[in-house]
């Protein structure tokens, strides 16, 4: 077809009420449709004049703001690939993915500028500011700029994003995701989780991730609803959000912390009409005490950077605690075995591949790698061990690379850590293997409990006794204060295990 693929124009064109609330803020900032449309125009503008044509990468690395926002819709607007990078990043990881995407633009934060001015000679970028009040070099000449810009036509297959993964099995790759990418899965989620221009979402994610920045920005411009943006993810705010809010995207750790606040219960979440987890594993656990204390049954889904949303659990139906429930609209999951690629029935735990028009068009510069993770038949390898199950149910049962197989066993940490989270007094639990002499991998356990709490590598593995099959004992527990995590809050296995690699080897 003719019509332009632009993510822009499929978000805005037909705009009815320019005069609609789109963003909140703490502040009491409130902002239109209308607003950032032309806010987005007039960043538009400034970009191209800073060298940006269509396909042309444009790096941020700035806090949460609705500039932040606002300059991820003008660089799509212009044709441009928005690269967002974790606030988390240090300069010498900076270099690395500046050198790699070769972005026309980078927008910092305006005391990194200096370090950043250095990497981005080394492309011949230009560098603009950007601070978290969202104020910088980037808005003042916006600011002066014509609100007026032809959106740029895109095709469906041209590139709108390039976001790098998490970085939890390894160093993190550029996922390429192209106009069409986005907006299908948008518009999919929308109709899904029942967005309309009624909802308010409360936005407490960052905007550098899939999450933030796609799911949850983009399913509320898609529907014409509205979020109350936040800078950072605060629970007793959100608490106190909620009687003017209806929908609560968070990752599991949300929902954790916000089970701390005595606070939360079903009279506090009336007016709430959906609260969404996902990016890891939400606990059974969590999910039924959520659900005892709010009648509220948090909906689960499945996503990655590669390929935005694959599964969620229904609207109407069984939220199934521990499942990540059914894929969504034209995406397709199967499972395989892993060496082979034979389809697996259903209640078998393989892996667990994708295939829909929500899947990324490869990995930046990475063509080996990007060949390596597709079926000639088009499906994604995700690299998530997982089964269906009888009832069409997606359980993700952790990584490919955590899997541990211990005298020529699978072990498969989910249904350890399950166990072992349900015990009393335990937080949250990681199952690794780690070399050993007889075993090839033995099982180990680390896990964090409540302070006080009576818990032992005896008591652990104590209880532990009967109800797992002996090769799927750990041969080892260990208590520690926390688990390491990355910046995206993720528990980093492969730190676990380097640390213990020696306890089963070493006299
Ligand atoms: P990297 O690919 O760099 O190692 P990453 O896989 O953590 O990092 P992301 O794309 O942010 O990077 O995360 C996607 C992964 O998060 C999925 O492959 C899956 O392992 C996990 N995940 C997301 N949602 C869920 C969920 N609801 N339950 C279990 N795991 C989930
Ligand atoms: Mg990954």
């Amino acid at each position: 077809t003719t019509a332009n693929a632009n993510l822009f124009s499929r978000l805005f064109d037909g705009l009815d009420d320019p005069n609609r609330l789109v963003i909140e803020q703490l502040n009491g900032s409130r902002i239109t449709y209308g607003d950032l449309i032309a806010r987005a125009g007039q960043m538009a503008n400034v970009l191209v004049s800073r060298g940006v044509k269509p396909g042309d990468r444009v790096a941020a690395q700035t806090e949460k703001s609705v500039s932040g926002l606002v300059l991820y819709l003008a660089t799509v607007r212009a044709g441009g690939v928005y690269l967002p990078l974790n606030t988390a990043y240090t300069l010498n990881e900076l270099e690395y993915f500046i050198t790699d995407a070769e972005p026309t633009v980078v927008v910092c934060d305006p005391s990194k500028l200096e370090g950043i001015k250095t990497i981005a000679a080394k492309v011949g970028a230009k560098v603009e500011t950007l601070d978290s009040s969202g104020k910088g070099s980037l808005t003042e000449a916006a600011d002066k700029a014509n609100k007026d810009f032809a959106t740029v036509a895109r095709g469906n297959d041209d590139l709108a994003a390039i976001l790098y993964t998490s970085g939890t099995t390894g160093r993190s790759k550029g996922a390429m995701l192209s106009h069409d990418n986005l907006a299908s899965n948008s518009y999919s989620l929308v109709d899904y989780w029942r967005f309309t221009d009624k909802d308010v979402l409360i936005h407490a994610l960052p905007i550098y991730h899939t999450h933030g920045l796609f799911v949850a920005s983009n399913v509320t411009l898609f529907a014409r609803a509205s979020m109350i943006f936040l800078p950072k993810f605060d629970p007793d705010l959100i608490l106190k959000l909620m009687p003017r809010a209806t929908v609560l995207m968070g990752v599991p750790t949300f929902y954790t912390r916000l089970l701390q606040n005595p606070g939360l219960n079903k009279e506090a979440t009336s007016h709430m009409r959906l609260f969404i987890s996902g990016s890891a594993p939400l606990l059974a656990d969590t999910h039924r005490e959520w659900s005892a204390r709010t009648g509220h049954a948090v909906l689960e889904r499945y996503g990655m950077t590669e390929t935005n949303m694959n599964t969620s659990n229904p609207y109407d139906g069984d939220r199934v605690p521990g499942a990540v429930g059914h894929p969504l609209p034209s995406v397709s999951v199967r499972v395989t075995e892993p060496d082979t690629g034979k389809v697996l029935p259903p209640e078998t735990i393989g892996m667990i591949e994708v295939k829909g028009p929500n899947v990324f068009k490869g990995y930046w510069r990475m063509p080996e790698k990007t060949k390596s993770e597709f079926r000639d038949d088009g499906f994604f390898i995700t690299g998530d061990l997982g089964k269906i199950d009888d009832k069409g149910y997606v359980h993700i049962l952790g990584r490919g690379k955590d899997l541990v197989i211990s005298g020529g066993f699978n072990v498969y940490p989910k249904e350890i850590e399950s166990e072992i989270d349900a015990m009393p007094g335990v937080i949250e639990s990681a199952v690794i293997g780690v070399p050993h002499a007889d075993f090839g991998e033995g099982v180990t356990a680390v896990l964090v409990c409540n302070k006080g709490a009576d818990v032992s590598e005896s008591s652990v593995l104590q209880a532990l006794d009967g109800r797992l099959a002996k090769f799927k004992m750990p041969k080892r527990v260990f208590v520690v204060d926390e688990l390491p995590r990355n910046a995206m809050g993720k528990v980093q296995k492969n730190i676990l295990r380097d640390r213990y690699k020696d306890i089963y080897t070493k006299a």
